[in-house]
């Protein structure tokens, strides 16, 4: 399923079906078809899941130890970064549909 990815002026993001017909059906079914991120400790992982490699700049570091929410154990780079980094990554993909990404969001 391919899921679109919005975002709004207070810096908040919104995933959702990207098929209205079948966004349509799944509300109908009473089934969740958008999933709503306010919280900014939750970008690093929405950013993960739909492609961002953790990357910051041109630096070395795979940052294998930190899902982003923690300082990486070996460069020492704060969970602060990674959460900006992030939402920056977020705010260029702004309207963009993901193909196959974004389902471990949703129950179906
Ligand atoms: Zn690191």
């Amino acid at each position: 399923m391919n899921f679109l990815l919005t975002g709004n002026s207070m810096g908040h993001y919104t995933l959702s079906v990207a098929n209205k017909r079948i966004a349509a059906k799944l509300k109908r079914e009473g089934l969740e078809y958008d999933k709503y991120f306010q919280v900014d400790y939750d970008f690093p992982d929405l950013a993960r899941t739909l492609g961002w490699n953790m990357k910051i700049g041109r630096e070395r570091c795979q940052h294998s130890g930190t899902d982003g929410t923690i300082t990486c154990p070996d460069c020492h780079r704060p969970a602060a970064d990674f959460i900006g980094a992030a939402q920056a990554w977020l705010d260029r993909h702004d309207g963009c549909v993901f193909r196959n990404k974004g389902q471990d969001y949703f129950d179906y």
